[in-house]
């Protein structure tokens, strides 16, 4: 029998305990989201069986098929795909974590579906670090200037910043854009900003997480490493 879930997990759950003690930081600072895009329900429940207690989606029709199989009463769902403000309603309705807010228009609109569901919306701002055309976010030069507009936000709540750095094969060519992420975390953060709060880093996956919990990371979302690769034939 090929690796399991179970094995699997428990292999990630221990590299980061190695990464973050190594950096001398406490490992139950770091949070691991297992992002479960394209893993079919059972697969999904037997990843909750063996421990998970957050999940990563990237597509919101598929995530609120798997949502309403799986509940939510034992699990955090994250989502951390690209939004459209015309899915708004539905993250909110779904969704604990939004990671991927990287415009006013956006945020104004779970503003507004959060107010009319009497829910407060924890979100992170999707920071461009790389300056790639092709990347979603908000330009690092703007980051600031976006917090402090959605500071305003009374149905937002804001918990730190996301990235998603360029694919490199390397962890230490990744590296330079964790730790711009986590200095801009520390810029927002001298600026005292009313409602904002900057406790959170989600930054890192498979092929990188441990660099990005040596410089600050503290929601890790990997998703190979936990359900083996997606694709075609998506075996057990
Ligand atoms: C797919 C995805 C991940 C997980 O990537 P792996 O390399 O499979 O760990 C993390 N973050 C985002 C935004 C993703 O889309």
């Amino acid at each position: 029998m090929a690796e399991t879930i179970q094995s699997r997990l428990k292999r990630v759950k221990d590299r980061i305990t190695e990464a973050a003690l190594a950096c001398g930081r406490d490992p139950k600072t770091i949070k691991l989201i297992a992002v479960s895009k394209t893993v079919p329900a059972d697969r999904i429940l037997a990843a909750i069986g063996a421990g998970v207690t957050d999940l990563g989606e990237n597509y919101v029709q598929e995530a609120r098929e798997k949502i309403e199989a799986l509940g939510r009463e034992t699990v955090s769902w994250h989502f951390i795909g690209h939004l459209q403000t015309n899915k708004a309603k539905y993250v909110v309705r779904l969704f604990d974590l939004i990671h991927s807010v990287d415009s006013l228009k956006l945020a104004k609109e779970l503003d507004k579906r959060a107010r009319a569901v009497g829910k407060v919306q924890k979100v992170l701002v999707q920071v461009n670090i790389s300056g790639e055309a092709t990347k979603s976010g908000i330009e690092t030069e703007q980051a600031v200037a976006l917090v402090r507009q959605m500071a305003l936000l009374d149905n937002l709540a804001i918990c730190g910043l996301m990235t998603m750095p360029p694919y490199f094969n390397s962890p230490e060519k990744v590296r330079p854009y964790f730790k711009a992420l986590k200095d801009l975390g520390n810029r927002v953060r001298t600026e005292a900003i009313a409602n904002v709060d900057m406790a959170e880093l989600s930054m890192g996956m498979t092929g990188d997480f441990e660099a990005a919990i040596q410089e600050g990371a503290t929601l890790v979302r990997i998703g190979t490493a936990i359900f083996g690769h997606r694709g075609a034939a998506t075996s057990r």
